[in-house]
């Protein structure tokens, strides 16, 4: 049955909710707006331009939040980490061509990191495209969306709206969650059909990421592995923190009394502070442990792929000798580098649950020897690590530095830690401790840098807390700009930069005869506290651990958007933080 008219207004698009209405037709741009509201989505990130600018004003005028960036990446990169948040899919918005470009990013960000996410962007004139005529931002975003996307979809009739969106939910959702990119063509919007009928062809997606429950016989073997094990170690990774199961979590790992490590963006799952909590002892753990349960940990390069000096393997291919439980949504993810000896498919829920009701009453606690061994390991990197957070030297060096958002944080736990860099990166991650699940978010899968400001914003929107960022300088840079769109939101966010001047460190001298600085090198003694300040917000230019403890003091009291210019001493860093390894210019040097 076609009981649509899908034609091209030939009027502007602003008039067409006055003609829309008396004709009770409904155009394009109402579909996406009342389809997305339909499905419980209320922010939208972008930066509006053609052929999406109506579509923002719309979307707000309808009730929909728009917060509009100065640059696709950042807009992508919140709505990633709304999704990673909520649960729901962030929904990022661009125009055609460049903007879709710098959305990409994001996107194939979003799914490397399983988040979920939309890139909605306009696109061109499809028939001029496909003729490759030339149009206004001419390109064939679909095509090149796929290989980076979980799925990508185009729609180019009204009355396809409702089931183009369900479809996009679903596909960021279900499952393994991750970017989607729906492409919708300028035309689209003005064309209009009979309201009922585009009010019908909506779809509310019903239970968008249903449940996968684990196999009983998969829950039997993982049990057994584990009572057999002398040294057992769980692994939590951002897939638990995702699941929001943070309960049966906590249940799982404190009935079992097993030592657990959790990956960056998991910490705070149990608070840092947990004394089966491992991280102190890292190096220690993962060599010596014999069965290793991963929830929602991938075996990648941050795990040096299940294998290696890492694991006590001989060599850096070589496996330790772990045998390992791993629990995912993706049934393809076992054995992906090393052997899994008892994958446990379903969803992180689901499949804790049924491990909690198979351990039974009387989970036989780890040998004592193993966990005596861990206390003492820990209790002797933490010495060591409170005598260097103890020091006080001038200038401040990232430690000293870090002691003070280690205080702040914890005075704080409830609010949201944006951390990004290379050492600004690791030192924060080992000092700083967190308390609550899904607070921390970070450079992810990737390592990346330029989540900074994005997270920032998105962090502060989609909960509505208080958030800290520690920024190196370097990192800063990728998103700076939006420190206007925190000030122009009046988001309650403290930047704090640890500024050493340069990428890594901001020492490095030119190679060779080379006049020009060292590409590695930024002006020295850079002012950033003065962009917050050029857009309303606060800037202080510290020096000290106690100016510093002041300054976020305040950031904190007045919720106003402040940034923090750290000095920390120029050679303070290591080249690439702790993956020198990986920079094969640093081992030539
Ligand atoms: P980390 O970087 O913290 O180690 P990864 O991103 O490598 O975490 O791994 C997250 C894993 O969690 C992915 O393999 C993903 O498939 C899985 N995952 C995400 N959400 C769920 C869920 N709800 N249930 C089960 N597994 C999930």
């Amino acid at each position: 049955m076609d009981h649509t008219t899908t034609k091209p207004a030939s009027s502007p698009a602003g008039t067409h909710a006055t003609a829309a209405a008396a004709s009770h037709e409904i155009d394009g741009f109402q579909l996406v707006i009342d389809a997305l509201k339909l499905n419980g989505i209320e922010t939208i990130y972008g930066v509006p331009g053609i052929p999406i600018t109506d579509l923002a004003r719309r979307m707000q005028k309808s009730g929909l939040r728009v917060i509009s960036f100065r640059h696709e990446q950042s807009a992508g990169y919140a709505a990633s980490i709304d999704g990673f948040l909520t649960g729901k899919p962030g929904i990022c918005l661009t125009v055609s061509a460049p903007g879709f470009l710098n959305g990409l990013t994001a996107l194939a960000h979003a799914t490397t990191n399983c988040f979920p996410m939309i890139l909605i962007s306009g696109s061109s004139e499809r028939e001029i495209v496909d003729l490759q005529q030339g149009d206004y931002e001419e390109m064939d975003q679909l095509a090149i969306a796929k290989p980076i996307a979980k799925a990508a979809f185009r729609v180019l009739h009204a009355e396809d709206i409702g089931v183009g969106i369900a479809r996009a939910i679903r596909a960021a959702v279900s499952g393994r969650p991750g970017g989607v990119y729906l492409d919708l063509p300028a035309k689209l919007f003005p064309q209009e059909m009979e309201a009922a009928a585009g009010k019908a062809s909506l779809i509310k997606v019903v239970d968008p990421a249903p449940r996968q429950l684990p196999a009983p016989e998969a829950i039997k073997r993982a049990v057994a592995l584990l009572k057999g094990a002398k040294k057992p170690l769980i692994i939590l990774g951002k897939g638990a923190a995702y699941a929001q199961v943070d309960a049966d979590i906590r249940a799982l790992v404190e009935k079992t009394g097993i030592p657990y490590l959790p990956m960056s963006m998991a910490k705070g799952l149990l608070p840092d502070t947990h004394e089966q909590c491992a991280s102190a002892a890292r190096s220690f753990v993962l060599p010596e442990a014999d069965v290793v349960l991963l929830v929602g940990a991938r075996l990648n390069w941050l795990l040096s792929q299940g294998k290696g000096k890492t694991w006590g393997g001989a060599t850096s291919k070589s496996w330790g000798g772990q045998r390992f439980i791993q629990i995912d949504i993706s049934p393809q993810e076992a054995d992906s580098n090393v052997r899994i000896e008892a994958p446990v498919v379903g969803d992180i829920g689901s499949c804790v649950a049924a491990l909690l009701a198979e351990l039974g009453a009387h989970f036989p606690k780890p040998p004592a020897e193993w966990t005596g061994a861990i206390a003492e390991r820990k209790a002797k990197n933490v010495a060591k690590m409170a005598e260097t957070l103890a020091k006080n030297p001038s200038p401040m060096s990232f430690q000293s530095a870090l002691n003070v958002v280690r205080d702040i944080v914890k005075a704080n736990p409830d609010a949201m830690f944006v951390n990004e860099g290379a050492n600004a990166l690791d030192f924060t991650r080992s000092i700083v401790d967190m308390y609550q699940p899904r607070k921390r978010i970070d450079v992810g899968t990737w390592g990346i840098m330029g989540i900074g400001m994005g997270y920032c914003v998105a962090a502060a929107v989609a909960t509505g807390k208080q958030v800290i960022a520690v920024e190196g300088d370097s990192a800063f840079g990728f998103s700076g700009m939006e420190t206007e769109t925190i000030c122009r939101y009046d988001l309650p966010v403290c930047i704090v930069i640890l500024n050493n001047n340069g990428v890594y460190r901001g020492d490095e001298k030119s190679w060779g005869n080379a006049t020009d600085p060292s590409p590695l090198v930024f002006v020295k003694d850079a002012r950033y506290e003065k962009m917050m300040e050029a857009f309303g917000g606060v800037g202080v230019h510290v020096k000290t651990p106690d100016e510093l403890r002041r300054a976020m003091e305040e950031a904190i009291r007045s919720k106003r958007p402040t940034l923090i210019n750290a000095v920390v001493a120029e050679g303070g860093g290591t080249e690439s933080g702790r993956i020198t390894g990986l920079n094969p210019t640093a081992k030539k040097k």
